[in-house]
């Protein structure tokens, strides 16, 4: 008899949201292959997701039961759940009822399930009292969430993957889905293969495989972006290109627009962006004439410190042209995590509530308050990421919850982070491994459950939600995210948290999407276990979800037209380049990891692609440096250093060094460390970090 399991299930890493197989053996181990049924992957599996089944089977690593100090100067100890679990209650209350609630926080992930999400948000907004909830999102799609509201009236990708095999012209910006949405870029490739004619063209300072696959490729001097979506709005406007009874029926603001991209030539924007008029004028020229015009971008443009302005910049050109609302157009943010969609729907940030309401808007406060069946919800924003630990390090905030992420690599500035870490009270660590930095400050480390040990929901980044089974059991003592939260919620003395399992969880959340614009009220575990994954809206019993949004060309403003927003600022200019600092660092990913490594670390298979990290210059620049391949190099910023091995490259601009951002202390040590080097520095908007825009010094070590 064969007693092996079969599951479909969601991969946990990025944005894309690939269908996988997972076999379950008799003894619990698991391997898995890419869902030939699933409509995003159709089978296929990148680098990461196909070993994924490595990570769940080597438990070497995982936290296997809650440890928690007394003190600083004592070790953690093994400790039960109970112990573990009344303590955190007790120092909660007792920080709020001395310090009050904003004194408390929660840090959380972009790959906590829909389910997660949902109960960290209504624990910390409805019962806590705090809106200090915020998550790694924030370094993700804030400055993408800030953009789409501003445009379109909410948080809402427009378009499908499926709109890629009905477009001609695709524009990616600041993206490189080769490495890091591979499965997209893959029917992307497919689609140019079966259609010749079909253009792809990357904005990028780097060449990376995406810019290398392109028709053209636009190596742009960083922070110029939105001097070039100008240019190619002002080229498109001026050759007759601009859609104008969709600009005049459907949009608002278009004179503040044109008015903006009329002020800067294309021969002064080319010279500004390091490109050639001509370049300018080919681009515009495809965008114009395509049939299917898709915008693509990451963390490129969000993770500028005008990131929200290279937002509007860029879905700009989608409004002048009225490429949007039909088939095969439109704009379209690569979302990162695997989940960052799904906690936006649930109001996983410091200035969201759930169900796209508006934290700023006292009704909207009001409907949630009624809901969960608590008096209000505060009205002061929370602090988002790096405010968060800025709070910390000041003393204004005195705990910290961290779950499934790792801030001791992935956020700026690594020394207040640190700091943070140091000044604070108490900080919790919910994870499942001890290969993150975080766990190493944490006063209480609880063991969470990993993919495929729990059930949930996870949105991808076209909307698509789907379900994540459970197929085996958790090791040690480690206990799904949700168990977790509602065991301290019910210890805390609020009620509210009795769910007997994650499903409850869901269906209390769709009762709230009722009749909202991200509707999923008729979609439950049953539809979602049994016809597979469905894209939101589905606001009807049998519907079969929503492909593209806007068809109707209503969009979700008051006046329902779209809206030209102008970018406050054309160039990033929070810092110059100096004698001191010759050098634009600008940070990133590589193909075969996976933000701090702690589970694609663990692959042998995935480490010979990099095994280290590398500052990729250029060949002049290590001329004029003296700097030659497998040197040891000094990467200083004003905030810090970096020691790594170069890279002669011929892939960036000269002036210009990248640095991937997956290395912690843990894995090297804290010289390896790209965010020893980046600032505190965010959006005004969104609050999102400039990861991509940092002066250094590179010297031979
Ligand atoms: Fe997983 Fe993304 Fe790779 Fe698909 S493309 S297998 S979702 S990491």
């Amino acid at each position: 008899m064969n007693s092996k399991k079969k599951l479909k299930t969601t991969c946990s890493y990025c944005g894309v949201g690939c269908g996988i197989l997972a076999e379950v053996n008799p003894q619990a181990k698991v391997s898995v292959q890419g869902d030939p049924e699933h409509p995003v992957n159709a089978g296929m599996l990148c680098s990461k997701g196909m070993n994924l089944h490595y990570v769940v089977n080597d438990t070497s690593d995982r936290i296997l039961y809650p440890e928690m100090r007394w003190s600083r100067t004592h070790p953690r100890q093994r400790v039960t759940w109970d112990e573990a679990l009344d303590r955190a209650a007790a120092v909660f209350k007792s920080l709020i009822r001395k310090h009050g609630p904003n004194s408390v926080g929660f840090y959380i992930s972009g790959q906590c399930l829909t389910e997660e999400y949902y109960i960290a948000n209504k624990l910390a907004k409805g019962f806590l009292g705090t809106n200090n909830i915020d998550t790694n999102s924030r370094l993700c799609m804030s400055s993408a969430v800030v953009a789409y509201k501003k445009t379109f009236g909410e948080d809402s990708v427009p378009i499908s993957y499926a709109d890629i095999e009905l477009a001609d012209t695709f524009l990616i910006a600041g993206a490189n889905p080769a490495w890091n949405h591979p499965i997209l870029f893959r029917r992307l490739e497919k689609h140019k293969e079966k259609n010749p004619n079909t253009k792809v063209i990357v904005v990028d300072p780097r060449k990376t495989d995406s810019a290398s696959f392109a028709d053209i490729h636009l190596q742009l001097i960083p922070g110029t972006d939105i001097i070039l979506y100008n240019a190619i709005g002002r080229r498109l406007i001026e050759t007759g290109y601009a859609d104008e009874s969709f600009v005049k029926n459907h949009t608002e603001n278009y004179q503040a627009y044109r008015k903006q991209v009329m002020e800067t030539s294309l021969k002064d924007a080319a010279a500004l962006c390091g490109i050639t008029v001509d370049e300018i004028k080919e681009v515009s020229e495809l965008i114009g004439k395509a049939k299917g015009f898709i915008s693509m971008w990451a963390m490129g443009l969000n993770q500028s410190s005008i990131g929200t302005d290279k937002n509007f910049a860029l879905l700009n050109l989608s409004l002048v042209t009225g490429k949007v609302g039909k088939p095969g157009n439109g704009p379209f943010s690569l979302t990162g995590q695997p989940n960052a969609m799904g906690g936006r729907e649930v109001g996983g940030m410091a200035n969201l509530l759930a169900v796209h309401k508006d934290l700023q808007n006292p009704q909207h406060r009001q409907d949630v308050a009624d809901f969960w069946g608590v008096d209000q919800i505060s009205p002061t924003p929370g602090y988002t990421a790096t405010e968060m630990f800025d709070a910390l390090a000041s003393g204004e905030m005195k705990a910290v919850w961290v779950i499934c992420t790792n801030p001791m690599v992935s956020l700026p500035n690594l020394g207040q982070i640190e700091k943070a870490f140091a000044n604070a009270k108490f900080v919790v660590v919910q994870d499942i491994s001890h290969r993150s930095d975080t766990v190493a400050y944490a006063d209480l480390v609880l063991p969470a459950a990993g993919w495929l040990e729990k059930e949930g929901t996870m949105t991808n980044s076209e909307r698509r939600i789907s379900y994540l089974n459970k197929g085996i059991n958790p090791p040690g003592e480690a206990r799904p995210d949700v168990e977790i939260l509602c065991d301290f919620a019910k210890r805390m003395g609020f009620r509210g948290f009795n769910f007997a399992n994650a499903e409850e969880i869901y269906e209390e959340y769709c009762a709230m999407t009722k009749g909202t614009n991200i509707d999923i009220s008729f979609l439950n575990y049953d539809r979602l276990k049994n016809e597979g994954s469905i894209q939101w809206p589905v606001p009807e019993y049998r519907h079969p979800g929503t492909a593209r949004l806007f068809a109707d060309k209503k969009f979700y403003t008051p006046s329902q037209k779209a809206i030209f927003n102008i970018p406050a600022q054309i160039e990033n200019t929070s810092e110059k380049i100096s004698a001191e600092f010759p050098f634009v660092l600008t940070t990133g990913r590589i193909r075969d990891q996976w933000h701090t490594m702690t589970k694609t670390g663990k692959v042998a298979r995935l480490r010979t692609h990099y095994a280290q990290p590398v500052l990729e210059i250029s060949r002049l620049d290590g001329y004029i440096y003296k700097v030659k391949d497998g040197d040891v190099v000094e990467v200083k910023s004003k905030n810090g250093i970096v020691r790594v091995r170069a890279k002669i490259s011929n892939s960036v601009r000269n002036g210009v060094v990248f640095l991937p951002m997956h290395w912690g202390k843990q894995l090297e040590n804290d010289l390896n460390r790209a965010n020893n080097l980046t600032f505190t520095r965010v959006d005004p908007q969104s609050k999102e970090p400039d990861f991509k825009y940092t002066t250094v010094s590179v010297t031979k070590y």
